[in-house]
C-alpha cells in the first residue's frame, strides 16, 4: 500500500493528458528515486508556471507576459494572422519556424456533440481584430479533422466580405491529423503550400 501522499501525487499526475494511472505510478517512482535531482527542478518549474503564466488578452497564447512575446514582437508581420484551435497548435507551428506573422487561439473547435458553439470560442475577439484593420491574410490552421474543418468553414463564412485573403494549410496533412502531433517538416510544408480557402 502506497502512502496517502504518493496516492495523491499519482492521482494528480494521472489526470494529465496522455498519462493514465499506470504511467503516473511509474513517473512517481521515477521521481522518488531522484528526490535530490529531478524532483526539486520539477517543483520549481511547476511553481514558476503556477505563479507567472498568463493568457495573452490579444491572441490567447500562454506566456509570462500580456501581451505575449509573439504579440509584442515588432519583427513579426502584423498583417498575417494564423488562426489555431489550441495553444499547443500555436507552439507546434511556431516550432516549425516558418510563419512570421501573429496568431489567434480559438480555444477549441466547434462541436455539436460536445455542445461547443461559436460563442464558446474566441471568435468574437477574432472578428474584432480583423475589424480593427491592418490584417491582409488569415491563415486557417485548423486540424484536419471533421470538427476542425467545420470550424474553418464557419470562420471563413464569418469573414466573407472582409478585406482579407483567407488561406488554409495544404492538405499534405494526414486526414484526422492534429497539428500538435506532426513533425516540424510536415507542418512547415503544409504552411508553405497554403492555399486559398475554397
Ligand atoms: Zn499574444
Amino acid at each position: 500500500m502506497a502512502s496517502q501522499e504518493i496516492e495523491r501525487l499519482t492521482g494528480a499526475l494521472a489526470r494529465l493528458p496522455g498519462l493514465g494511472p499506470r504511467s503516473a505510478r511509474r513517473a512517481v517512482l521515477w521521481l522518488v528515486k531522484r528526490r535530490d535531482s529531478a524532483l526539486p527542478q520539477l517543483v520549481e518549474a511547476l511553481a514558476e508556471v503556477g505563479e507567472r503564466l498568463v493568457e495573452c488578452s490579444t491572441c490567447g497564447n500562454v506566456d509570462t507576459t500580456d501581451p505575449c512575446g509573439i504579440c509584442a514582437d515588432a519583427k513579426r508581420d502584423s498583417r498575417s494572422l494564423c488562426v489555431v484551435e489550441d495553444v499547443a497548435d500555436l507552439w507546434a507551428l511556431d516550432r516549425a519556424r516558418l510563419f512570421t506573422g501573429r496568431y489567434h487561439v480559438l480555444g477549441g473547435k466547434l462541436s455539436a456533440l460536445d455542445g461547443v458553439g461559436p460563442e464558446d470560442l474566441n471568435i468574437a475577439s477574432l472578428m474584432q481584430r480583423v475589424g480593427q484593420g491592418g490584417i491582409d491574410e488569415i491563415v486557417l490552421a485548423m486540424n484536419a479533422t471533421l470538427e476542425g474543418q467545420t470550424t474553418a468553414h464557419y470562420i471563413a463564412e464569418r469573414l466573407e466580405g472582409k478585406p482579407v485573403r483567407i488561406t488554409q494549410l495544404a492538405h499534405g496533412l494526414p486526414v484526422g491529423g492534429e497539428l500538435d502531433y506532426l513533425d516540424e517538416g510536415t507542418l512547415a510544408q503544409a504552411l508553405r503550400a497554403r492555399r486559398p480557402m475554397a
